[in-house]
């Protein structure tokens, strides 16, 4: 693996706090990803909003207002996170599909491909720009323009598990499956549309437990605790 997209929920972010950053978190995940840049690879991060605001959990304002809300926390988001990952000592840039004045650069193609031959690791806010769809859905899209080897899907459980373990205790986590898997069994680990994104462009996702010690640098090297999706 050369280039990866790294995709941390935002709830992962938070912690045991559920909500806003957890400080310690993002720090053991900055310093992960350092590793990982030292090493030689080239690593572009999406982060979700859902430790500050979920567009489609808001039940009385318009959706689309909701959405940019959602939007504008991931863009919150990526911009503690690639501070913290400058205090740890990269270089960062945060892209957003939309114009933020002077917080962020505006995305496209190939200044984002120039940021990561420059050696920074670049951050995608805000989603796709649009309402309806999420952040997975961002992160595929992102993945594929990048020409990303894989994802590497960081989540606040570690893998994909046959239905939710924290409601059955029985659940039982898949080691390998493929996204057509995914998509017929309507399992909830990645959305429909990015799914669909996925297979299409025959993009292969790593699901694993952000809170496991070390996590990132393991799963990149092999020593992989999570569910592979293939294509
Ligand atoms: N969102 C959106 N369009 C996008 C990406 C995100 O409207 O392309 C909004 C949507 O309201 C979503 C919120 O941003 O609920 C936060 O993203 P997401 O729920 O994917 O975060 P996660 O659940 O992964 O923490």
């Amino acid at each position: 693996m050369k280039r990866v997209l790294l995709k941390l929920s935002g709830e992962a972010l938070a912690g045991d706090k559920k909500t806003g950053f957890d400080e310690a978190t993002c720090i053991g995940v900055a310093k992960q990803v350092k590793q990982l840049v030292d090493d030689g690879m080239q690593v572009a991060i999406v982060t979700g909003g859902g430790n500050f605001w979920r567009g489609r959990t808001s039940e009385t304002i318009d959706r689309t207002k909701a959405d940019q809300i959602g939007m504008l926390a991931t863009v919150m988001n990526c911009i503690y996170v690639s501070d913290i990952f400058r205090h740890v000592g990269m270089k960062t840039e945060v892209f957003t599909p939309f114009v933020c004045g002077a917080f962020t650069t505006l995305f496209s193609k190939d200044s984002a491909l120039k940021a990561l031959d420059e050696g920074k690791v670049i951050f995608f806010a805000g989603g796709t720009g649009h309402p309806y769809f999420s952040t997975d859905t961002g992160a595929v899209l992102r993945a594929i323009e990048i020409e990303a080897d894989t994802m590497l899907l960081a989540k606040a459980i570690d893998g994909i598990y046959d239905s939710d373990p924290k409601v059955n205790p029985e659940a039982k986590k898949y080691d390998e499956l493929s996204i057509q898997d995914i998509i017929d069994q309507k399992l909830a680990a990645i959305d429909l549309t990015a799914s669909i994104l996925c297979l299409e462009n025959k993009m292969p996702m790593l699901v694993f437990g952000l809170n496991e010690e070390n996590s990132i640098v393991n799963t990149v090297s092999g020593k992989f605790n999570g569910t592979k999706v293939t294509v």
